[in-house]
């Protein structure tokens, strides 16, 4: 692919001008006449800098998932490119997409059963589609298809076909439908587990799936919390952010009920029976009996968030993430409305548990094990032996954001939950792997001024003041010792 068009100037609301060097995308010369070029889609700035995102295109037609995703320090350098462009195309399309729409509607009907006069088509699309950008082995080749997208009477009813052009031929189709949740929940009722084994706990393989989406209720109780908690986990996910939790952090280990959230209960190890925690690892949930609560389910599913989007690990960072998954822990259980995240259990975590409330996100200072409420504060541990210590920094900047108060200094008027959600999302997905605690405050700052400036939410430049104020109250602009 020659960049005969070039790659525009790109510019970064707020920033200068960038003209990115075409080198660094240059591949493979094209092999058919078709003319390949890459179109800017956006620019978005980050604490670090900028993304910009390309869509490859032949003569005007973008490639599905073509595209490539440029990472920009501060300086408007390239520091990394990620993403897929097809090599070549092979065929044409056709002067018209007719018989493309009938062709999507019966490939509809063949797998929902529903019957066709049911079925209503959005216009065909064109698209090239390269099968190996999704993973598919063989040659690196697009092929001329029309992308329609078929409704049912229901809102739930919604998929989109990909119709070879010129064919009868189905390439792919997916369900546009992603909110719905899928949930796996087994219970391990005391076996003890090997520590290490990464598969010992698997809900799906290793245990029986006691309960799965839809199911009836169990007889056990940590069973029944553990498929409430996902569901309630799952909507937060979906109504505030719009992610759809299953198809981010899910994991289908080929037992036949596909991507879930997957969670084992109720497990021992050899040293520990019941087992006093819960954890995620890498792929699902495990708890130990009666360690199930909303805000600890919380907790660990956005551990596997956290591991999806801003991939925090090591140092400071697991720090960050550990109080990343107390912040959205906790607001999972307060907009579900639970008797442990509310009233006075409204800033305790893991209230109602069988471990009590390990941390109190208003005042680290009383948590269970004492934790700084400022970044090199009373207890702030330079050489952060424990990852659950220092996130209490994190915690309180939460608690000072969302309800506001009086503190080292500083008067924070609270913004309130639900931008405070908004702010700790754009956290969440603009730290790099490898933040600290600096980084940290930097990102909240960026994230509010980002999102007033978009007006999302209806965050205003008052409450970025506000925002400002919790972090300078929390020392999140010192660095640390
Ligand atoms: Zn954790």
């Amino acid at each position: 692919m020659s960049l005969k068009r070039g790659i525009p100037g790109v510019v970064i609301a707020g920033a200068t001008a960038v003209l990115l060097a075409s080198t660094a995308m240059a591949t493979a010369a094209p092999a058919t006449a078709a003319e390949s070029s890459m179109q800017q889609l956006g620019a978005k700035a980050m604490p670090f800098g900028s993304v910009v995102r390309f869509q490859q295109e032949f003569s005007g037609v973008p490639v599905f998932g073509g595209q490539l995703v440029q990472t920009l320090n501060s300086v408007g350098k390239v520091v990394a490119t990620h993403g897929k462009t097809t090599k070549k195309t092979a065929g044409q399309f056709p002067a018209s997409d007719a018989g493309a729409t009938a062709t999507a509607i019966a490939d509809v009907v063949k797998r929902s059963g529903l019957p066709a006069t049911t079925l209503t088509a959005e216009a065909a699309k064109p698209f090239w589609f390269d099968a190996t950008l999704g993973g598919a082995r063989g040659d690196s080749v697009a092929v001329p298809t029309y992308q329609v997208t078929v409704h049912g009477k229901n809102l739930d009813d919604k998929w989109t076909e990909v119709v070879k052009a010129g064919t009868q031929e189905v390439l792919a189709s997916w369900s546009e439908v992603h909110e719905a949740v899928n949930r796996d929940v087994c219970d391990a009722n005391h076996t003890v587990v090997d520590d290490n084994s990464n598969t010992a706990v698997r809900c799906g393989t290793a245990f029986d799936v006691t309960r799965a989406e839809g199911g009836a209720e169990s007889s056990v109780t940590d069973v029944n919390n553990v498929y409430n908690f996902f569901g309630e986990a799952s909507d937060f996910y979906s109504k505030f952010v719009g992610t759809d939790l299953t198809g981010l952090i899910g994991a289908d280990y080929g037992d036949g009920t596909g991507k879930a959230l997957r969670g084992t209960v109720r497990i021992c190890t050899a040293n520990e029976c019941p087992f006093a925690n819960a954890f995620w690892d890498g792929e699902q949930m495990a708890f130990g009996e009666g360690v199930t609560t909303d805000d600890i389910t919380g907790h660990e599913l956005t551990h596997g968030v956290t591991q999806h989007t801003s991939g925090l690990q090591g140092g400071q960072a697991d720090s960050i993430n550990e109080g990343l998954s107390d912040v959205f822990g906790k607001f999972i259980g307060i907009t579900s409305n639970d008797p442990n995240d509310t009233g006075t259990n409204r800033w305790l975590l893991g209230a109602g548990s069988s471990l009590g409330a390990i941390r109190n996100m208003k005042d680290p200072r009383s948590s269970l094990k004492a934790q700084p409420d400022m970044v090199n504060g009373p207890g702030w541990d330079t050489n952060n032996p424990d990852v659950h210590i220092n996130d209490g920094v994190v915690n309180k900047t939460d608690y000072l954001i969302t309800d506001g108060d009086t503190f080292n200094g500083q008067t924070v008027k609270g913004i309130g939950l639900d931008k405070a959600v908004q702010v700790w999302w754009g956290v969440e997905n603009t730290l790099t792997p490898s933040a600290t605690f600096k980084d940290v405050g930097e990102a909240l700052n960026s994230s509010c001024t980002t999102l007033a400036q978009a007006g999302t939410g209806g965050i205003t430049a008052d409450d970025c003041t506000q925002v400002a104020g919790a972090v300078t109250a929390t020392q999140l602009e010192q660095d640390p010792k």
